[in-house]
């Protein structure tokens, strides 16, 4: 067995633990930038336990809160900017995956006073100053993970950028999760589900990263009850936090696979919310993958199903996968995903332009 471990960031996991942990904002300087969406931090509490901490280690502070679901380059630019004016130290990142995901891209045009957005997608090396992460949707992992995902307007899709930055720390408060609306509980959950499941099915699994998904499966099966009940205990959100970041430490070490590169079309032009995305394919994906395969199996074992159709019937319960293709638009997207042949080198098996084709298909339910 032989496999390469990363993994940097400091978690640190409890209710209240940004206001138990002030101290340790410090280390990082004296100015920070505050990342946010537009209204979620303040309305489930996260911003004010990070001013009140922030005053208590009298840090100077300046919020952004611009940043909007599958946050674009141009927003991101914007932030840099005011962060290279007004020489920020760090940032503390608060939200879903898409403010944590801008953190680390406006991190990277801080530190890099030369680079622009054009280094994100050119120039693998660049740092960031440091990121902290504070998730307040049990969903992407982002505080767990290397990447950021932003949108690019010019192909009509979302991508990773090169650099890999790790928040220097996650704080896990599950407590910022109880205002999700509940279409975003579910969505966001689900994506955590099929961070699990594509790592432990892509071709860089190994020992560590599947230990971290078949703990997250677990975790993620106590949840299930509720996510069709729609009705979430403390511990259930805590669970699902958990899982989330589980799921992160996994795709940290494999990356994600098919479901995800198939995904973020579907996301940018018709508008599906990222976990929706990637649930309307995991059947495919799955039945390409094989209902006889191991791994499949044990899948579905950890997750109390029979079947990978009995995975599609509860996605499709917990999540509103109604989404049609045309002949068209299933030819259009496989032809574009066949550009570029190394998004089918995830999986260990010779990918055709047939079984891309298939698992657009199988967006179509009925
Ligand atoms: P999100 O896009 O960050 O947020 C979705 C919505 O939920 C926003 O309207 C947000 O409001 C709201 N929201 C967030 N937390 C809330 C809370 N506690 N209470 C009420 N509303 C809340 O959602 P996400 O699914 O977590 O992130 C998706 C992004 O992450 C995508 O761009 C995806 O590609 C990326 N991603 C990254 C990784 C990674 O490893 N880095 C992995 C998977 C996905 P506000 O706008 O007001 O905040
Ligand atoms: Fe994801």
């Amino acid at each position: 067995m032989g496999f390469n471990y990363f993994m940097p960031t400091k978690l640190i996991v409890g209710k209240d633990c940004i206001s138990e942990n002030s101290q340790l904002l410090k280390t990082y300087g004296n100015n920070a930038l505050i990342v946010t969406g537009k209204s979620s931090a303040k309305i489930n509490g996260a911003e004010k336990d990070v001013i009140n901490a922030l005053e208590k280690e009298n840090i100077a502070y300046t919020i952004f809160n611009e940043i909007t679901e599958n946050p674009d380059v141009e927003t991101i630019v914007k932030a840099g900017n005011i962060g290279r004016e007004l020489n920020i130290d760090f940032i503390i990142g608060i939200g879903g995956g898409s403010p944590i995901d801008a953190s680390k891209a406006i991190g990277i045009l801080i530190k890099n006073i030369n680079a622009n957005e054009n280094d994100f997608y050119s120039n693998p090396n660049l740092k960031s100053i440091p990121i902290i992460a504070i998730p307040t949707t049990g969903g992407t992992g982002s505080e767990a993970t290397p990447y950021a995902i932003l949108t690019l307007h010019s192909k009509r899709t979302k991508a990773s950028i090169m650099p890999q930055i790790f928040p220097e720390i996650g704080f896990l408060d599950y407590k910022y999760m109880k205002s999700l609306p509940s279409h975003v509980m579910s969505n966001t959950a689900v994506d955590a589900l099929t961070h699990l499941i594509e790592s432990y099915t892509c071709v860089k699994s190994n020992f560590m990263s599947d230990e971290f998904v078949l703990s997250g499966l677990k975790l993620f099966a106590e949840s299930m009850e509720s996510l069709k009940n729609k009705k979430y205990s403390d511990e259930v959100l805590e669970k699902m936090l958990l899982a989330s970041t589980l799921a992160g430490f996994a795709i940290s070490q494999t990356k994600t696979s098919l479901p995800h590169a198939l995904g973020y079309m579907l996301t940018y032009d018709k508008g599906l919310a990222h976990g929706q995305a990637n649930a309307c394919l995991m059947k495919g994906y799955l039945e390409l993958i094989g209902e006889e395969n191991n791994k499949v199996k044990n899948i579905l074992k950890e997750l109390g199903l029979n079947s990978i159709q009995e995975l599609d019937l509860f996605l499709q319960e917990v999540l509103d996968l109604s989404l049609v293709l045309s002949e068209e638009e299933i030819n259009f997207y496989t032809d574009k995903i066949m550009e570029t042949p190394a998004k089918l080198e995830v999986v260990s098996m010779n990918v055709t332009r047939e079984n891309i084709y298939n698992i657009y298909k199988s967006v179509n339910k009925k």
